[in-house]
């Protein structure tokens, strides 16, 4: 992630292609390691352009199910850079990290079609099965059914008392 630029000019061309463990220079205590796959070209007289990918792979908490899981980010990386005249060497890896950054999704999710923990009984949909939801619509049912009831005998009342 550290480029240096003297070899970088003799070469023109260098490629980063690593998985690299070290990342503390992340500040995500979450982050486990992250994959490079990077070109890194010397363009004279003073430019570098990097350009590539990166995979960051976190482990987070699903913020639905609560369960432990990989979260596996691919982000394209592509910056230019202008190198002093006696700069010797060129550090990746505040990008790096604000890349990851600019990149924190909404939420957390172990997959897109999570169920997540039934807001009753709490149990996790993803592995358990529950009926509370049903059992929740049928007395929600039942009880606008009462209250629509309740609305009749109101409204018979109101119009017979009119009738009186
Ligand atoms: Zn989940
Ligand atoms: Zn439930």
């Amino acid at each position: 992630m550290i480029i240096y630029i003297k070899k970088l000019i003799e070469n023109l061309k260098e490629r980063i292609e690593e998985e690299v463990y070290d990342i503390s220079f992340l500040d995500d205590k979450d982050a486990k390691k992250i994959k490079l796959n990077l070109e890194i070209s010397f363009v004279p007289e003073n430019l570098i352009f990097v350009s590539g990918n990166i995979i960051y792979f976190l482990e987070k908490i699903c913020e639905k199910c609560l369960e432990k899981f990989e979260y596996v980010k691919k982000v394209d990386f592509n910056r230019e850079y202008e190198i002093g005249k006696n700069q010797l060497e060129l550090d990746l890896r505040n990008d790096i990290r604000e890349e990851l950054w600019l990149n924190i999704p909404f939420l957390y999710k172990c997959s897109n079609d999570c169920k997540g923990l039934c807001s009753f009984c709490g149990k996790n949909l993803n592995k358990e099965y529950c009926n509370c939801i049903e059992i929740y619509n049928k007395e929600f049912d039942k009880a606008k059914k009462e209250k629509n009831a309740f609305k009749d005998v109101l409204k018979e009342y109101f119009l017979n008392k009119d009738k009186k």
